[in-house]
């Protein structure tokens, strides 16, 4: 099996979209967070219950104390919203224009590269150990918590423990609740530490307990392989070895955004490789203008056609992908990447969507309906649930068709 630390994409994504805040202060017993929506908040189920007695026994059988089956599952429970959002993910299979929009923002990479520079000595001797850049481990750590500041407050226990009853993907989630307990067991993190995303990603670069057993390092030598804490370095460390061990190549960079020649009809996709002089023969250029640099062999990604930005990836990216298998996720680490290390955004425009707006006239559209009372969340030029609710309240109020849908009329409109 690949070593996924994995099976779905973009929880991220879902974890920063539900609004999830990272918690700072965390009471020593595991309780509810009254910040949660409340069916991140347990909730009674019999059948989930007569699941957790039937564990516990099997936890036993594996090893695991009473005593830390008891602080383990002490206020944990039932999250009907962990199955919600596992079931809604396709919700954030999204464009890749309207994914950078959602990860990383311009004022995000600001923000970044503050966090980058404050990090940049555990950063350089992570590198040193284990060969996977800088740059790449602090846009991993962007993407995943926001530079630590947004790195999830749902109980690992109680995600897990639902996911595993729930059954869909259950012995995933039953082996990363073993994984869980034996943190606890070892005195890794306290129970009331084992918070993250609502699949049970914890930490600075949200990792699952399966990845923590298998790749977690003490980097700093305190005795704690701390992913938890604030300092991120033991994380950063974890990431580095989990890339490592997947095969990153020291060196190596990740891919760049290209100029296509026109006229190209070759192979565009991860399944067709050339080598970086064969791309170089065909007319293929940095987007910036110079010539490529040795990708080794590399394939061509062009998610939104090969008019947009299009990208050369190299097998590093696929070791990103070991991360979190979304070809989106992969581009998202990669353009952070080169935004932290000073570079500009996408050279090629994304040009107008279907409904023959930008990325900038969505923001305006946005702006234009919350002024006007209608709320229609966060200007990122994403037109996602609330955005569509504003237009048609709008359209509404106006006396117009109700359609939800955007359009240069309706931005004119709105003035
Ligand atoms: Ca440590």
């Amino acid at each position: 099996m690949q070593l996924t630390r994995r099976h779905f994409g973009l929880g991220l994504a879902a974890a920063s979209l539900s609004g999830c805040v990272a918690g700072t202060t965390a009471p020593r017993v595991a309780r509810p967070d009254p910040t949660l929506d409340p069916g991140l908040r347990p909730q009674p189920n019999p059948a989930y219950d007569a699941w957790v007695a039937a564990f516990r026994e099997r936890a036993k059988a594996r090893g695991i104390t009473e005593a830390t089956l008891t602080a383990a599952f002490r206020g944990q429970g039932f999250l009907p919203g962990v199955i919600e959002r596992d079931r809604n993910q396709t919700e954030f299979k999204r464009s890749l224009e309207d994914y950078l929009a959602i990860v990383a923002p311009d004022e995000k990479v600001v923000f970044g590269r503050r966090a980058y520079a404050a990090q940049k000595r555990a950063l350089a001797q992570v590198e040193a150990r284990y060969g996977v850049s800088a740059d790449i481990l602090a846009a991993i750590w962007g993407l995943e918590s926001y530079f630590g500041t947004k790195r999830g407050k749902i109980p690992v226990i109680s995600a897990t423990s639902t996911l595993a009853w729930e059954g869909r993907r259950g012995r995933f989630f039953e082996a990363n609740l073993m994984d869980a307990l034996r943190i606890v067991q070892t005195g890794d993190a306290r129970p009331d530490q084992l918070v993250g995303s609502w699949a049970g990603a914890m930490g600075h670069t949200q990792l699952i307990p399966n990845a923590y057993q298998q790749h977690a390092v003490d980097f700093d030598g305190d005795g704690k392989r701390d992913i938890w804490s604030d300092d991120p370095i033991d994380a950063f460390a974890t990431t580095a070895r989990f890339l490592s061990n997947a095969g990153w190549r020291r060196g190596l960079p990740w891919g760049l955004e290209v100029r296509v020649p026109d006229g190209y009809s070759g192979p565009v996709g991860r399944s067709a490789r050339r080598s970086t002089s064969a791309w170089r023969d065909a007319g293929f250029r940095a987007a910036t203008g110079g010539g490529l640099p040795d990708l080794g062999n590399a394939a061509l990604l062009a998610p939104m056609g090969l008019d947009k930005p299009a990208f050369l990836v190299s097998h590093n990216f696929d070791m990103i992908l070991r991360y979190n298998p979304s070809e989106n996720y992969g581009l998202g680490v990669g353009y952070m990447a080169q935004r932290l290390g000073g570079g500009g955004p996408l050279r090629a425009d994304f040009g107008p969507d279907r409904h023959g707006l930008t990325l900038e006239d969505r923001k305006a559209l946005q702006r234009a309906l919350t002024r006007r009372g209608f709320d229609a969340g966060t200007p990122d030029g994403v037109i996602g649930k609330k955005t569509e609710a504003a237009i048609r309240a709008y359209q509404a109020a106006q006396g117009l068709p109700v359609d939800g849908i955007p359009s240069r009329a309706l931005l004119q409109r709105l003035g």
